[in-house]
């Protein structure tokens, strides 16, 4: 018994992985880490089949210097995205915090950060990368001394030049595709001429009002909402003189108990009216985000929607294309209104692309049902949106980390 129990002891001490974990002192030979087995030879030269020394902590933080993030151009290190490293005998375990769970680049950083610590040598025999996420708050929300959303950390709008073009149906599909990534979501229903949220989300009771004179939202699909769609009559018409549309998209943005949140997304009505003046006056925003079908007609609405937030001072984070092909039946794509024009027109505007969703059925059908996290689950549709998903949730970080956001001004000329 004491023999078996000796030997076990032995084993583990000279493990060398348990080197590093045991909490009894491994032996010193040559300062090197050595793995001993109980049937040895009594004459075996240990200093012949010794595993070289570990990595040091400082040598991986060394070599993590030297990864940047693809998007923000600058080291993990210095970045702040390295919360913990540990060495365990040949294994490196490196903790990364990303800035949103929808980070795009999440594959690379993984390669990035394994090749640059096996440079270290031989010494590591593997490399395991874990990832948590923290969206980071948009320096203008830390800022801001009048915020009237403090808890909010990322504030988008979801714009077109027109009306018909998908936005409502893109801000929708945003607002749940960063929420299935595992971030605190909320949408803002500001289409308050025409709310879509209702039937989009599904929603059927009115919201209620707490205590303190707060809404709270709906919740459904993974994300919280408001909407004034189901503060009124759902076929009354809404006709505001704009103090009024003022005050009504007022009370949404800041009369909704949201508590903390990782991004707000707005849904903006079509155009450029009286909203997205208040949007701007009243909230930090990190940035907006302009809808636009390929036809030529609608680049030009879409052009003058990008125009609109320039002049707002608030930045504009790219263009997506929606309805930009269809697939048929028999497989083929066709491009009903010209697949690609919000791509020419997002590069002459020196704009990222930042999605292309295609015309498909069943995006309509989810949408009149109410049901926008089965477009998530469809293999037609389930590339193209976390494609957008993580482009919008890349660029809202590089807005983010290299601090361009604005506190809109207005200079309307
Ligand atoms: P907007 O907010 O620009 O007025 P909506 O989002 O309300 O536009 O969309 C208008 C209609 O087009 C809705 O019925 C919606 O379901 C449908 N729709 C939007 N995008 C697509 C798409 N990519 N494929 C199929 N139908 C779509």
């Amino acid at each position: 018994m004491v023999a078996h129990n000796f030997r076990h002891a032995w084993g583990e001490l000279f493990n060398p992985a348990a080197c590093v974990r045991s909490a009894v002192p491994a032996p010193r030979l040559n300062r090197r880490c050595t793995t001993r087995t109980a049937n040895l030879p009594p004459n075996h030269d240990f200093r012949y089949h010794s595993h070289p020394m570990p990595v040091t902590t400082e040598q991986v933080y060394g070599q993590l210097r030297k990864v940047n993030d693809p998007e923000l151009h600058r080291d993990l290190v210095t970045l702040n995205m390295i919360k913990d490293v540990r060495v365990d005998g040949g294994t490196v375990h490196v903790h990364v915090e990303l800035t949103t769970p929808a980070c795009p680049l999440k594959d690379q950083i993984q390669n990035d950060v394994s090749t640059a610590v096996r440079e270290l040598g031989d010494e590591v025999t593997d490399v395991e990368v874990e990832f948590s996420a923290q969206v980071r708050p948009s320096p203008q929300q830390q800022a801001s001394e009048n915020n009237p959303l403090p808890n909010v950390k990322q504030i988008v709008a979801v714009g077109a030049g027109k009306g018909g073009v998908g936005k409502s149906t893109i801000a929708v599909n945003l607002a749940v595709g960063l929420a299935r990534s595992g971030a605190a979501v909320g949408l803002l229903d500001g289409d308050i001429y025409g709310p879509s949220l209702p039937t989009m989300l599904g929603l059927d009771q009115p919201p209620m009002a707490t205590q303190d004179n707060l809404f709270v939202p709906f919740e459904a699909h993974g994300i919280k909402s408001i909407t004034i769609g189901q503060l009124v009559e759902r076929e009354k018409a809404l006709i505001w003189r704009g103090p009024m549309a003022h005050g009504a998209f007022k009370q949404l943005a800041v009369q909704t108990d949201w508590g903390a949140l990782d991004y707000l997304i707005i849904d903006l009505p079509p155009g450029t009216g009286d909203v997205p003046l208040t949007m701007s006056q009243l909230l930090p925003l990190t940035g907006a985000v302009v809808v636009c079908t390929p036809q030529r007609v609608a680049q030009d609405d879409a052009r003058r929607a990008v125009r609109m937030f320039e002049q707002l001072n608030i930045p504009v984070l790219g263009v997506i294309e929606n309805m930009s092909y269809f697939i048929g039946d028999d497989g083929k794509e066709y491009d009903i209104f010209g697949r690609g024009g919000a791509k020419v027109m997002a590069n002459d505007m020196s704009l990222p692309l930042l999605g292309t969703i295609p015309i498909n059925i069943a995006i309509r059908v989810n949408s009149d049902a109410g049901k926008p996290s089965a477009n998530f689950d469809d293999p037609a549709l389930a590339d193209e949106l976390n494609q957008m998903v993580k482009s919008v949730a890349g660029q809202i970080s590089v807005r983010a980390m290299s601090g361009q956001t604005m506190q809109p001004t207005i200079s309307i000329t």
